[in-house]
């Protein structure tokens, strides 16, 4: 994950880390070097310089103390500020009511499906008692593919493939799942190849019909910067409460990861690395500082 990101940090710091001192040359090096590797991985300029100006001044600000090295000092405070970038500390899920209703939204393609029965398989795991509804009126097959999940993790799925209407059939699932005593209710919504208006207006329709706990945002990793345009465009008309990560497990530089948070100021609350159900993860900003810093 984000190889190349952490390559190209990890040359960053080469040169400090066998410096005696911090000086304002060395850390005006480095710091030049990590905003090019940020900018490369598809983070916005803006966001990089403003990261990296702060990364000068916390390098600055601690120049006295001589406990640690130059390099240590430099990859703990770019650490700290990457965890930061990303959200900081973990953001829970609000699955909560009776039933706690989960929208997805996303744009088609980008894996709102696959999460949303990879979401259903971990809150069964913690002792909730989920529903799935496919609420995509246009594509039958997804509504098949929701299907085949729900049956391979034990999961029931509720659909009216008859009917055309999106916030009919999320308002029925609701129901359905007081019914069958279902506390959690996940509606998997239609997607577009790009942001649309008759699909934000449907999305937006169905969040007030059913007044969800939680509007998770599903995007692809891999998009890059659109990754993050994609996002603000959702987020201005959904206000959505928290954005999952999927395709992590490609080759991507990882500019969504770190530009999203900044961007919506909303948190990255799972990431997706793989097709298998049991690949999600609750996203974790220091782990993922960590492992970028390898
Ligand atoms: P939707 O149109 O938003 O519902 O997207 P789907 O859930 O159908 O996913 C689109 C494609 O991406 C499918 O082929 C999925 O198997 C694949 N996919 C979804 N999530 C991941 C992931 O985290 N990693 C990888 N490699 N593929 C994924």
């Amino acid at each position: 994950m984000f190889e190349s990101l952490s390559e190209r940090l990890e040359s960053a710091f080469k040169q400090i880390k066998g410096e005696g001192r911090i000086t304002e040359l060395n850390v005006a090096a480095t710091v030049k070097d990590i905003r090019r590797a940020l900018v490369d991985a598809d983070v916005n300029y803006k966001i990089a310089k403003e990261f990296t100006d702060k990364i000068k001044d916390k390098a600055m600000g601690e120049k006295v103390l001589t406990a640690v090295s130059p390099g240590q000092l430099m990859v703990k405070i770019v650490k700290d500020e990457l965890a930061e970038l990303m959200g900081g500390t973990e953001a829970e899920l609000n699955a909560k009511g009776n039933p706690a209703v989960i929208l997805i939204a996303g744009l088609q393609g980008s894996g709102k499906t696959t999460f949303s029965g990879k979401l259903a398989n971990y809150l069964k795991s913690k002792k909730f008692s989920p529903l799935l509804v496919a609420a995509d009126i246009y594509r039958p097959a997804a509504i098949d593919q929701l299907k085949v999940l729900g049956g391979q993790i034990g999961v029931e799925v509720f659909s009216e493939p008859e009917n055309k209407d999106a916030v009919d059939i999320a308002r029925k699932a609701v129901a359905q799942a007081r019914t069958l005593n279902k506390n959690v209710v996940i509606i998997d919504t239609a997607g577009r190849l790009a942001v649309d208006e008759a699909m934000m207006t449907e999305v937006s329709n169905i969040k007030a019909a059913v007044n969800p706990q939680e509007i998770l945002f599903v995007v692809d990793s891999m998009t890059g910067q659109d990754a993050v345009n994609t996002a603000k465009a959702f987020n201005d008309r959904l206000d959505f409460s928290g954005v999952v990560l999927t395709k992590l497990d490609g080759d991507t530089r990882g500019g969504a990861a770190l530009s999203i948070k900044y961007t919506v100021n909303k948190p990255i609350k799972f990431i997706s690395s793989g097709e298998k159900l049991d690949t999600l993860d609750v996203f974790y900003p220091e782990r993922m500082a960590q492992r970028i810093l390898g």
